[in-house]
């Protein structure tokens, strides 16, 4: 649904400006946006980045999967309709935190490209970064940390991307990581130097 489905409602103003808040913390708020297969590094990757911004005190959170599914999204399931709106309200979600300042980083399959596409178009140019993580199929079967692939192939999760559900790898992302032939370490420090390179870890007017 693009258009509200109320009509009496206007944007407020915010008092403390997003260009205030983001001077306070010295960084810039953007949404990572993480996607890839199954098993690819998304929450890895996310889960270092965070805590390496932290260790170095900026401000970021880190939105994922399955968590996100257990409130937020618990009415939402996997057929394409529900991943499109799951993936929705994730995006608007990180939005709402990049105007606080904050660096969100997400961790979602997001196997549709109009999805993903849809939601850098609700930002700003430069508040949407989009992480590709480019994995072989095969790799992220062999990983298989929570037994997923293993259970899709023998027919007990339908509509597993990869399996039996399409991905579609973004076209032009800011970010490509080869997780299938770097580390974890290697793969986040990639992400904590685009941002530091394009200005995230900064205050706007630095
Ligand atoms: P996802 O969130 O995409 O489902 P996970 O982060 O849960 O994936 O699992 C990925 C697995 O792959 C982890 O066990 C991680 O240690 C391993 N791994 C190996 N190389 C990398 C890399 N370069 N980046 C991220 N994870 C990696």
């Amino acid at each position: 649904m693009s258009q509200p489905k109320s009509a009496n409602i206007t944007h407020q103003e915010a008092c403390v400006t997003r260009v205030q808040r983001e001077a306070r913390l010295g960084q810039r708020g953007a949404t990572v946006w993480l996607t890839g297969l199954s098993a690819s590094g998304k929450s890895t990757v996310a889960r270092l980045v965070d805590q390496a911004l932290h260790q170095r005190g900026k401000h970021s959170c880190v939105l994922d999967g399955d968590n996100i599914r257990f409130g937020l999204n618990r009415d939402l399931g996997f057929s394409p309709e529900d991943r499109n709106e799951n993936i929705r309200r994730i995006g608007e979600v990180a939005k709402l935190f990049a105007q606080t300042g904050t660096i969100a980083l997400t961790a979602f399959i997001s196997p549709y490209r109009g999805d993903r596409d849809r939601n850098r178009a609700i930002n700003a140019e430069g508040d949407f970064i989009e992480v590709f993580l480019d994995c072989a199929l095969d790799v992220c079967e062999k990983r298989d940390p929570r037994g997923l692939y293993a259970k899709a192939r023998a027919g007990q999760i339908p509509e597993f991307t990869g399996v039996s559900a399409p991905y579609e790898a973004p076209k032009s992302p800011e970010i490509v990581l080869h997780t299938d032939r770097e580390d974890e370490v290697g793969s986040a420090a990639q992400v904590v130097a685009y941002l530091e390179e394009n200005g995230y870890l900064r205050a706007p007017s630095e």
